[in-house]
């Protein structure tokens, strides 16, 4: 787990670090200290008003805080930028605060209350690592990195190259709190900026301007905000051109993308928060293993920080906020319990919940409080992850298409081959062909089938499953949660439930099988031993085929020049695509990404090939 905040309120209502002992903002006025030392000091709001179609403003800010900066810049940009601009803002937090804190340090900020409102209902669970959310459909990105500065900056910075527009400087004082103000601070702030890149502090801090000074940024002295004498500002001296964002011409330059599932979906509406129009190319939407009936979203723990539950819990994060945000009538936020059935779970459980995560990431429940979470008879202790739930998936994935606005082409592709001009074509099954410069593969287990002769094929491996959906019954009807087990039961929909899936390594065979069925009933009965889980009467079946890879981790990145792919989401692909939706759109747009360099790394086709 993060280290947490340690805050009292002082008598003016003002947060107070005990650890510190500075306050977040000011006793006189938060936003009115927030607009005069960070915005006007860097120029803003009147910068944004000349920003070019599509352009993206980078703030990154040290020390999140309340997140009072991050609300008014949202609520200016939106008033003050053209609407076709996005405000991405980056800001690291070491010692996180709670909603509760939040929501007490909002009391005093009425001027941003319709924003905070919304900000508080997205809050993250604050794990090490970062939050992509955004906001105002898609005009705003939040990136909230949950850790110190000194770790992150090095696994961020090179994605960040010359990207910075400007920089909020807003850790603790200097004399309180050095850890924060080192070389690594200025160096960072350097390597990010370009010739535009201003910066604003609070502090005229001797080491603070020495610091900016020495790293190439203009220092200028200039009176502080209330009961503060000084602060400095200034620009980055360096002759660096900010990178463009790579100009995607709606009306000539669609990004094909093929596949229709969950994966397809979050690629095309993340490209459309960023202004860019796609092309589908499926023969159905949602029909392989993104359709099945129910679909439960939950971040995957283990008992130790890996790389792989913490890509996972920062995937749930972008899941809750695209579900909860954009297709709220097919989020059901139930909770997810995991029954400990067996000692070893118990135990595993146990360790998990100790003291690794957040509270409003997962906690351990006794045999009781499951019952009470279950709504039925568990009688077993069990892991519970309050904000995960379940989803309809066919109605998610075309919600998310309809919403980007995807042109859809309902044909099979025959062949992908590179075009003279550098670009693509896409033979479809009908004769046609369709050319892009930009083309994102996103076709699950049948991924290779597609690749051009000369791109290297990927260790993806099919895993057949099946679901069954059985009747529900009159205790049944009472389950409140998703259950996972060794297998998954999920709560009624229109009096049916899914119960799934088998796991069969190697196979794409969709034909249902009545054994499958059995195996998933025998799962739950063997697991749960429990009165309900008998006389269950199946009322049907479906079988999909999920795409796998060695490390279980899902493939997001560039194949080739203008070629991506997107694929080896396994069975949690309603957790991971809405970020890594955001990952490919972002590749394609040149925005700073929301993972360290290892983490995308990881992430990469470039990875099995080494
Ligand atoms: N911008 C904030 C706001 O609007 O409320 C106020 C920020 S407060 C003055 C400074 C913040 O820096 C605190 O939240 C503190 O936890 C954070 N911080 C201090 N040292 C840090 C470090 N080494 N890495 C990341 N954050 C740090």
């Amino acid at each position: 787990m993060n280290s947490k905040a340690s805050v009292k309120f002082n008598e003016y209502g003002v947060p107070v670090s005990t650890t510190f002992d500075d306050i977040y903002f000011s006793i006189e006025s938060g936003i009115d200290e927030s607009q005069y030392v960070f915005l006007k000091h860097n120029g803003l709001p009147e910068r944004w008003q000349n920003l070019k179609k599509q352009e993206c403003f980078t703030i990154a800010e040290t020390g999140f805080g309340t997140g009072l900066n991050f609300l008014l810049a949202w609520q200016q940009f939106l008033e003050h930028a053209p609407a076709n601009a996005r405000l991405h803002f980056i800001s690291f937090e070491k010692f996180p605060l709670t909603v509760q804190q939040l929501q007490q340090a909002y009391a005093l900020l009425p001027e941003v209350e319709s924003i905070s409102s919304q900000f508080l209902s997205h809050y993250p669970s604050p794990e090490p690592g970062c939050h992509r959310l955004t906001f105002a459909e898609g005009r705003v990105t939040l990136d909230l990195w949950i850790g110190d500065v000194n770790e992150l900056f090095p696994q961020w910075q090179t994605q960040a190259e010359h990207k910075v527009d400007a920089w909020f400087l807003d850790g603790f004082a200097p004399s309180k709190n050095p850890d924060m103000w080192q070389n690594q601070l200025f160096e960072t702030m350097a390597m990010t900026a370009h010739e535009g890149t201003t910066y604003a502090t609070f502090t005229a801090a001797g080491v603070v301007r020495r610091g900016l000074n020495d790293a190439g940024f203009a220092v200028h002295k200039v009176p502080g905000y209330g009961r503060k004498r000084e602060m400095v500002c200034g620009q980055y001296q360096g002759q660096v051109v900010k990178p463009e964002t790579q100009s995607v011409d709606p009306q000539t330059d669609s990004v094909v993308i093929i596949g229709g599932g969950i994966s397809a979906a979050c690629c095309a509406f993340s490209l459309h928060k960023r202004g860019v129009t796609t092309k589908v190319i499926t023969p159905n939407l949602a029909d392989g293993a993104s359709g099945n009936p129910q679909g439960a979203v939950y971040p995957l723990l283990h008992a130790e920080h890996t790389p792989l539950s913490r890509f996972y819990w920062q995937a749930f994060s972008t899941a809750l906020n695209t579900y909860r945000q954009y297709v709220p009538e097919h989020w059901q936020a139930s909770g997810v319990l995991q029954p400990a059935f067996n000692e070893q779970r118990e135990q595993r459980f146990q360790k998990v919940a100790s003291d690794l995560y957040n509270e409003t990431t997962v906690r351990y429940l006794n045999a009781e409080e499951t019952n009470k979470a279950a709504g039925i008879a568990i009688d077993t202790p069990a892991l519970f992850y309050p904000q995960a739930g379940w989803l309809k998936p066919e109605p998610v994935v075309k919600s998310l298409f309809r919403q980007a606005g995807s042109d859809i082409v309902n044909h099979n592709v025959q062949s992908i081959s590179q075009t003279t001009e550098g670009g693509w074509r896409v033979s479809l099954s009908n004769g046609e062909s369709i050319q892009a410069k930009r083309v994102v593969l996103a076709t699950g287990h049948n991924f290779n089938e597609l690749l051009p002769a000369d791109v290297e094929p990927l260790p993806i491996k099919p895993v057949r499953g099946q679901i069954t959906q059985v009747k529900t019954t009159t205790s049944l009807a009472h389950l409140k949660t998703v259950l996972c087990y060794k297998g998954y039961l999920v709560p009624e929909s229109e009096g049916i439930h899914c119960l799934g899936a088998t796991f069969n390594r190697g196979e794409k065979d969709l034909a249902t099988r009545l054994e499958d069925n059995e195996d998933n009933l025998k799962k739950l009965c063997d697991n749960a031993k429990q009165s309900w889980t008998e006389e269950l009467s199946v009322v049907g079946q479906r079988a999909s085929v999920r795409a796998t890879t060695p490390d279980h981790q899902p493939i997001a990145g560039m194949l080739d020049r203008g070629l991506y792919g997107l694929t080896g989401l396994g069975s949690r692909g309603f957790t991971s695509a809405p970020l890594l939706g955001e990952i490919l759109a972002g590749l394609i747009s040149n925005d700073t990404l929301p993972l360290t360099d290892d983490a995308l790394a990881r992430l990469s086709p470039a990875r099995f090939r080494r």
